[in-house]
C-alpha cells in the first residue's frame, strides 16, 4: 500500500469521533490492505513500531526532530523553532515547509525506516537519526510529512483502542462485529495485535484458531472477580482451593532456555527490573522452556520476612537495580503454569495445573510454590482468611478447580476475598483521567482544582465517567498532574469518552488512579451505566489513594461491569445492615 493511501485513511479517523464510524474506516483500510503491510498498518494507526509488549521507542525529541525538518527543507533551524512554537506540533511545521511532490512512498518502507531509527545505536546514532527521518522528509508529500512524524511523536491521537482495531477486522471481512470473538481470543493469547491482523488477512478466521501460545510472547493475564462472603464462593464453586492473596506484583515468567523473559499485569517486560526473579526462573524452573506465572514479592534477607507492598514496590525503577536486589531481594511465589516443554497446559483444569507447577519448582531461594488448601465450607474459608489477615495480607483468592486458564478473562474461575469488601465500599478503584477542571479557591493558583474520570466500558470499548475527584493529592502532585495532562490536552471530548460533563481541559485518557470513595449512588450527571433514560453511577467523596497506577493501561481500569455490582453488593449489604 501506499503511504499517500493510508494517510488518506489516518485524515479519516482524524476527522471523527464517533467510534462506530471509526470501526467502519478502520473495516475499508484492512480490507483494502495486503498481507504483507497489515500489520505495519495496525502498529502504525496505534502509533506504534512493534506490538504493545515490546518497548521500541521512537527515540527522537523535539530538538532532533527540528534538525531533521531544517535538513530537509533548507529553512533555517531558528525558523523551524519559531513555527513550532506558533502551530505547536512539528507535523503541522513539516506539512507547511515541505515542497516535495512525490507520493511514492510505501507503508513498509516507512515502517521499516521508522523502526531503523528506533533500533539504531551505538557511535553517531543522534546524527544517523536525523538523516534517516530528513531522507525520508524529503521523499514525502506535504500532507504525508505532516503524518509521517505525527505517528512516531504520539501526536496522532485517533483514539483507535485495541477494541476498535478488532472490530475494524472483523468488519473488513463481515461488514460487522461478528467474528470479535474469535479475533479477540487470537489477540488474548498472542499480545500481537499485528499479527492477528496478518494471519486473519492470510487465511482469515479459521486460521485464528492455529495461532497458539509461544514462549517470550506475553498471554494477557487471566483476572478475578470479587467476592463478598465466603458463602458467595462456595455457592459459586463448590470445592475449591484457597491461595493467600500477596501484594507484590504479577509476574509473568517465560523461560526459553538460557533465556528469561518477565511481564507485568499490563503486559510490559520487567526483565532488566527483576533480574533475581529471571535467575531464580533459569535456576529453579525445571523444564527447558515454560511459561509459568506468580506473584513478585520482596522479602528481608535477614529473616526471610515478607515485605510489605510499600517496601516491595521500591523494586519498581530502572536505576539501582544491583544494589536493590541486594537490599530488597524477591521471592516469586508462582500460582499458575501456562505452558510447559510445547505443551499449552491453559486447557486443563487448575488442580492439575497446580500439581503440574509444584513439580517443575526445584529447591531453592527465588520461587516458592504458593500455599494452597482445598475446603468446602464456607468456615473454612473464613479461618483461612482469617489466619491470612491476622499474618498481614490483604486475603485470600478462591480458584474453581476444574477451570481453565482463560487469557485475558475476568470472571468466576478466580474470586479475591479482600478485608475491604466485609466492611462497606472500602475497595479501591482505579479511574482514568479524561479531563481536568480549574478549580476555584486555593488550588486554583495551580489552574488545576479537579479531575474527570471514568471508568471502562469493556463491550463498547470506551470510556464513562464516574466521579469528579478534587482531593487526595498533595500541591506537589497536583503540578505533577498539570503539566502531564497538558502534554495530552485536546481541544474536544477523546472519540472514546462519553461524557455528560464539560471538564475545562479534555485530555487523552492514559493516566490511571486509584481512588477510593465512600459509596457509589446513582446520579444524572456521569455516564458510567447510564442505560436510556436511566441515571449512571457516580462515586460520593472520591479520593485519590494512588496518584499513579502506572502497571496500569486506560483498558485495565475498573469496569463499568465492576461499578454497577459493585452498586449491587454495597445495597445488599445496607439491607442487611
Ligand atoms: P486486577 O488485577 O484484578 O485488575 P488489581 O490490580 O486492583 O485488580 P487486585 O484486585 O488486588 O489487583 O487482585 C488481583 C491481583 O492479585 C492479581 O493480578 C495478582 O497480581 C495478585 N495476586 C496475589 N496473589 C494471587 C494469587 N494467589 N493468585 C492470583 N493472583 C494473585
Amino acid at each position: 500500500m501506499k503511504f499517500s493511501t493510508l494517510v488518506d485513511y489516518l485524515a479519516q479517523l482524524e476527522a471523527t469521533s464517533k467510534r462506530l464510524e471509526m470501526t467502519r474506516i478502520l473495516g475499508e483500510l484492512f480490507k483494502h490492505a495486503d498481507a504483507d503491510d497489515i500489520a505495519a498498518i495496525v502498529y502504525l494507526t496505534q502509533e506504534r513500531l512493534a506490538p504493545n509488549y515490546e518497548a521500541i521507542e521512537f527515540g527522537m525529541g523535539e530538538a532532533l526532530i527540528a534538525q531533521a525538518v531544517t535538513l530537509a527543507t533548507g529553512v533555517p533551524l531558528a525558523d523551524v523553532k519559531k513555527l513550532y512554537k506558533e502551530r505547536g506540533d512539528y507535523g503541522n511545521v513539516a506539512e507547511e515547509l515541505s515542497r516535495a511532490k512525490s507520493k511514492k512512498l510505501q507503508v513498509d518502507q516507512v515502517f521499516e525506516k521508522l523502526r531503523e531509527i528506533a533500533t539504531t545505536s551505538g557511535e553517531g546514532t543522534v546524527e544517523k537519526r536525523v538523516n534517516l527521518l530528513a531522507d525520508m522528509l524529503k521523499a514525502c508529500s506535504p500532507r504525508e510529512a505532516r503524518y509521517l512524524l505525527r505517528v512516531p511523536m504520539g501526536r496522532l491521537r485517533l483514539g483507535v483502542g485495541d477494541v476498535t482495531v478488532l472490530d475494524g477486522l472483523s468488519w473488513s471481512e463481515t461488514g460487522d462485529k461478528s467474528l470479535r470473538p474469535d479475533l479477540e481470543r487470537a489477540y488474548n493469547i498472542t499480545s500481537d495485535l499485528g499479527l492477528v491482523a496478518e494471519t486473519f488477512k492470510r487465511s482469515g478466521f479459521k486460521g485464528l484458531s492455529k495461532l497458539k501460545i509461544a514462549v517470550g510472547r506475553p498471554i494477557r493475564m487471566e483476572l478475578a472477580e470479587r467476592a463478598k462472603s465466603a458463602q458467595e464462593i462456595i455457592d459459586r464453586m463448590g470445592e475449591c482451593a484457597l491461595e493467600p492473596k500477596v501484594d507484590g506484583f504479577r509476574v509473568q515468567a517465560h523461560k526459553d532456555g538460557e533465556k528469561v523473559r518477565l511481564f507485568s499485569r499490563n503486559l510490559e517486560e520487567t526483565t532488566e527490573m527483576f533480574p533475581d526473579v529471571a535467575d531464580a526462573v533459569r535456576a529453579q524452573l525445571e523444564a527447558k522452556r515454560a511459561i509459568i506465572e506468580g506473584e513478585a514479592i520482596a522479602f528481608d534477607p535477614e529473616t526471610g520476612d515478607f515485605r510489605p507492598f510499600q517496601e516491595t514496590i521500591q523494586r519498581k525503577r530502572k536505576y539501582g537495580i544491583d544494589e536493590m536486589k541486594e537490599t530488597l531481594p524477591l521471592k516469586l511465589l508462582a500460582f499458575d503454569v501456562l505452558w510447559i516443554d510445547g505443551e499449552d497446559v491453559t486447557g486443563v483444569g487448575y488442580k492439575e495445573r497446580h500439581e503440574r507447577l509444584g513439580e517443575l519448582i526445584a529447591e531453592g531461594p527465588g520461587i516458592q510454590l504458593i500455599e494452597q488448601i482445598y475446603v468446602n465450607e464456607p468456615k473454612a474459608i473464613d479461618e483461612f482468611f482469617m489466619t491470612k489477615v491476622e499474618a498481614g495480607l490483604e486475603g485470600i483468592m478462591a480458584k474453581r478447580l476444574d477451570s481453565k486458564y482463560v487469557a485475558g478473562a475476568r470472571n468466576f474461575n478466580w474470586m479475591k476475598f479482600k478485608r475491604a469488601y466485609q466492611g462497606h465500599l472500602r475497595d479501591t478503584m482505579d479511574l482514568v483521567v479524561v479531563g481536568y477542571l480549574r478549580g476555584r479557591g486555593q488550588r486554583a493558583r495551580f489552574g488545576i482544582g479537579a479531575l474527570l474520570c471514568a471508568v471502562y466500558d469493556k463491550k463498547n470499548d470506551r470510556f464513562r465517567t464516574v466521579a469528579k475527584v478534587g482531593s487526595g493529592l498533595t500541591e506537589m502532585e497536583w503540578l505533577e498532574y498539570r503539566n502531564k495532562l497538558d502534554a495530552i490536552a485536546l481541544d474536544h471530548p477523546h472519540a472514546r469518552v462519553d461524557s455528560k460533563m464539560t471538564p475545562d481541559v479534555w485530555v487523552e485518557p492514559k493516566y490511571v488512579m486509584e481512588v477510593q470513595a465512600d459509596e457509589i449512588t446513582r446520579s444524572p450527571i456521569h455516564t458510567a451505566g447510564a442505560k436510556g433514560d436511566d441515571p449512571g453511577y457516580a462515586l460520593r467523596f472520591p479520593r485519590v489513594t494512588n496518584p499513579n497506577r502506572i502497571d496500569k493501561s486506560p483498558e485495565d481500569a475498573t469496569t463499568e461491569h465492576e461499578i454497577i455490582s459493585m452498586f449491587e453488593k454495597q445495597s445488599r449489604s445496607e439491607v442487611k445492615g
